[in-house]
């Protein structure tokens, strides 16, 4: 693998990567039936004639779903069509109860958008073009046992957008940027979870590999291989790397890459052929007979439009004008627009950016992964951690003393007052009590003493350390600094 990247980066030959992504839309209904969605109840129990595919059944469009579509293709730079037309994807598969799938084919929603992503090359602001964005229903979902195969038709007809690039994507670590950028903005405009987890969000990349040099003709690409069944963002970085070295190595030994649709096996860590790729004849697209043309008027695409978002690169770039922080906790802080909206309050609440900054990016973050809790599922209201913010400003506790006090105000509900209160953590300031717990450390530790005076003045936070250590972190760092200083002149 290694040598294979090696030669990648001489630039022997020219990666093209397209991606196509499915997105689960944020409907409570399916797209053309009224059953509910959602992923907790039981198998089956969320369907209706309509979606089970019956016949005389007629579908109905959600608009909710078309809303939905059109906000993510305003959030990714998108032409909306002013008519789409829904087309029936004819193949006999048994989670597919109609025998077809209705989608979108010739006249799709959307068409040329654009992503900005950090390119691999460490540019900013490389274009990702995007072809076209398309409203579709989702299949239902085979549940493969032992020595039988379970069928669940709830999902049958949850509504999905596809999303599908041009192949401008040129290796691995940029196809993961672009995923990312673009599931945080599915999610900052309410379109999708983004769960990929659960299936909300499914991608699959196309590879192909051009042994010409850059710069010679750019369309001048290899075949394409697509990779199914990835179910992380790190999943889809391998799967595209094994995938390059697989088809380097079958153009060394002087082979034809297949185009074929893989399957990526996590255990393994390696792909596998699935089947031969069908070509669109082989699901014989016809225009959906029961639905009319969807029309979708300038007016209320306006309306759309003016009810999106401020999106992620904006709010980034937004907090480190205004709050004048680093890109880097720009970044995280705008990861999820629920965390950028709790930062924000806790400023309102709280004038020490550094501080919040601070905390936000590390204790907090640290608390969310270490809990498994989503920004929605804290409870904790920024005004109540504030008051926490409030007990280090005015001295009452140290930085380290919040950090134990934080997670315990989470676990209890209790207030970040009534806990010092409780816990006798108030920071000692007071200077004679200080002095006593200094010359108990001096006395303890008769050699660093010496070793300091002969001049190892570094030795000075090893004794506050100690300190630190006898108070249960609860003396105030800088006046044991101080005091330390002068005692040992
Ligand atoms: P299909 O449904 O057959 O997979 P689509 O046209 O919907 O075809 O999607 C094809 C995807 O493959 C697009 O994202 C496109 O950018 C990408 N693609 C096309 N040609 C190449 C190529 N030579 N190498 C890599 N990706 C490609
Ligand atoms: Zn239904
Ligand atoms: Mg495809």
């Amino acid at each position: 693998m290694n040598a294979d990247r090696h030669r990648l980066n001489k630039i022997e030959c020219q990666v093209t990567i397209g991606m196509e992504v499915h997105a689960q839309l944020l409907t409570q209904t399916k797209l053309f039936c009224g059953c509910p969605i959602d992923w907790k109840s039981p198998p089956n129990t969320l369907t209706c004639p309509v979606c089970l595919g019956m016949p005389g059944t007629l579908p109905v469009v959600n608009k909710r779903a078309v809303e939905l579509a059109i906000r993510a293709a305003l959030a990714l730079n998108c032409k909306i069509e002013k008519i789409s037309i829904f087309a029936r994807k004819n193949y006999f598969y048994p989670d597919l109860p109609k025998g077809y799938q209705i989608t979108q084919y010739e006249h799709p929603l959307a068409t040329d958008g654009f992503l900005k992503i950090n390119s691999s090359t460490g540019s900013f602001g490389k274009k990702v073009r995007i072809r076209r964005i398309h409203l579709e229903e989702d299949a239902g979902k085979l549940l493969h046992e032992a020595n039988k195969t379970l069928i669940d038709f709830n999902r049958c007809g949850v509504p999905l957008i596809e999303i599908v690039t041009e192949p401008d994507i040129t290796s691995p670590e940029e196809a993961r940027e672009y995923l990312t950028i673009l599931r945080q903005i599915l999610k900052y405009t309410g379109v999708c979870t983004g769960d990929m987890e659960k299936g909300h969000l499914r991608c699959e990349p196309n590879i192909s590999i051009n042994p010409a040099p850059f710069g010679r003709c750019r369309v001048n690409h290899g075949v394409r291989t697509e990779i199914k069944n990835l179910n992380s963002f790190k999943a889809v970085e391998d799967g595209v790397r094994y995938e390059i070295s697989r088809q380097i190595k079958i153009l060394e030994s002087g082979n034809k890459v297949e185009h074929v649709t893989l399957l990526w096996d996590e255990k393994y860590k390696k792909t596998q052929e699935m089947r031969g790729k069908e070509e669109a004849e082989d699901y014989r697209y016809f225009p959906e007979p029961d639905l009319p043309p969807l029309v979708i008027s300038k007016e209320w695409i306006k309306e759309i439009k003016n009810t999106l978002p401020e999106l992620p690169a904006a709010k980034i770039k937004r907090f480190i004008e205004i709050y004048k922080i680093r890109e880097y906790d720009a970044k995280i802080l705008c990861e999820e627009p629920r965390l950028a909206d709790y930062y924000e309050s806790l400023l309102k609440l709280c004038p020490d950016i550094k501080l919040v900054t601070s905390f936000m990016t590390g204790e907090f973050i640290e608390l969310l992964h270490e809990k498994k809790l989503t920004i929605e599922e804290f409870t904790l209201t920024p005004y109540y951690l504030s008051k926490l913010f409030d007990l280090i400003r005015d001295g009452t506790i140290s930085r380290n003393i919040a950090r134990d006090v934080f997670p315990e105000m989470v676990e209890t509900g209790k207030s970040a007052t009534e806990l010092v209160e409780k816990r006798g953590l108030k920071q000692i300031s007071g200077k004679d009590e200080l002095k006593k717990v200094i010359k108990e450390v001096l006395i303890e530790h008769p050699a660093e003493v010496e070793r300091y005076k002969c001049g190892k003045t570094q030795l000075i936070s090893f004794f506050v350390g100690q300190v630190m250590k006898k108070t249960q972190n609860r003396a105030n760092p800088k006046l044991v600094n101080e005091i330390l200083t002068r005692l040992l002149r």
